[in-house]
């Protein structure tokens, strides 16, 4: 059983010496207790302008477990564990990601590990209670969570990017094809078996945060407008209110004006003002459903993943 904890850095040199000082505890903790055959951390340098490289260097030739990829430019938090992870589908039998900034707890690797052990293909990490993020942080990022269940993309309330995967559950995910990644709608899209672990999510051990606020909005817009077309829909559906309120509206005006109360041209106005922007938003929702479909269709995702076969059709029998 070969691990891999896929390890995504930016700017990083602060705080990587220790990340690998308790990731490698961690990992020759599971290996004393032949949970896992062979351990290792496979740090992704997403372009950083610091140190972090020359880091990553010296740490795999002092430390046989260590290995690092390096992005020719600053892709993205999303891409570069997308660049490990794609790594770890082809050499590893199960992938752990998690932050470079210790704030996941690393122990909790272990219990990840034995739900895998368990039968379980992906294991969630999933924070208890948010108390060492700022009021702000942690009120946007429930708002995020309530948003994204309304608007019909599938998440893990409080699961970031800190999870176990299963080697079939990554073959699956690098099956899509897509380039816009939201991974953690993306992985619980793929629906195996899973489990959850909760943690504390402590501070950020050293270093400053590499996801501002600008970054955290693009990220949430990103994951709704990736998995759900449901904006579109609210279009449709606005429009069609809007030409039943010109309905009662008609009533309306003809019944002041049959009263002769209005003055001229009241009761056209009126009635053309909700009837034309009633119609203009459904014609843009119907638009809007054709748009959805051409959208969904170009990403050419797989259609389905088989989680079990049995009988006859088993692939090793
Ligand atoms: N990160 C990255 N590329 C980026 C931004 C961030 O690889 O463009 C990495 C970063 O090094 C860290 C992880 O993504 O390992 C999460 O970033 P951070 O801890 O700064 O985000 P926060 O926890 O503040 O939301
Ligand atoms: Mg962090």
């Amino acid at each position: 059983m070969k691990l891999v904890i896929v390890v995504p850095c930016y700017n990083e040199q602060e705080v990587l010496a220790e990340t690998t000082r308790q990731l490698s505890l961690v990992l020759e903790e599971l290996e004393a207790a032949g949970k896992v055959s062979e351990g290792h951390i496979l740090y992704v340098d997403d372009g950083s302008c610091d140190d972090t490289w020359n880091l990553i260097c010296r740490f795999s030739a002092e430390n046989a477990r260590v290995g690092g990829l390096r992005l020719a430019h600053n892709a993205g938090h999303q891409q570069a564990l997308w660049a490990g992870l794609e790594w770890a589908s082809v050499h590893a039998d199960a992938a752990v990601s998690i932050d470079a900034d210790l704030q996941d707890d690393v122990r909790s690797i272990i219990a990840m590990v034995d739900e895998w052990r368990d039968g379980s293909d992906i294991v969630y990490g999933v924070r208890r209670e948010r108390t060492t993020d700022t009021f702000f942080k942690k009120h946007t990022a429930q708002l995020f969570y309530k948003l994204m269940h309304a608007m019909g993309a599938n998440v893990v309330y409080n699961h970031a990017d800190f999870r176990l995967m299963s080697r079939r559950t990554l073959q699956a995910l690098v099956s899509f094809p897509e380039r816009n990644l939201f991974l953690r709608g993306m992985v619980s899209a793929l629906g195996y078996p899973s489990a959850k672990v909760y943690y504390d999510r402590k501070e950020r051990q050293a270093g400053e945060s590499k996801y501002p606020l600008s970054k955290m909005l693009s990220f949430a817009l990103d994951g709704i407008t990736s998995f759900s077309v449901r904006p579109l829909r609210c279009i449709s559906i606005l429009g069609l209110f809007f030409i039943l309120i010109s309905l009662v509206a008609i009533v309306y005006g003809i019944v002041m004006h049959v009263e002769g109360r209005t003055i001229p041209g009241w009761t056209s106005l009126l009635v053309s003002v909700w009837f034309i922007g009633g119609s203009i938003l459904t014609g843009l929702g119907i638009i809007g459903e054709y748009v959805g479909k051409v959208y969904k269709e170009v990403k050419r995702r797989p259609r389905y993943f088989i989680e079990q076969a049995v009988g006859a059709v088993r692939k090793d029998s």
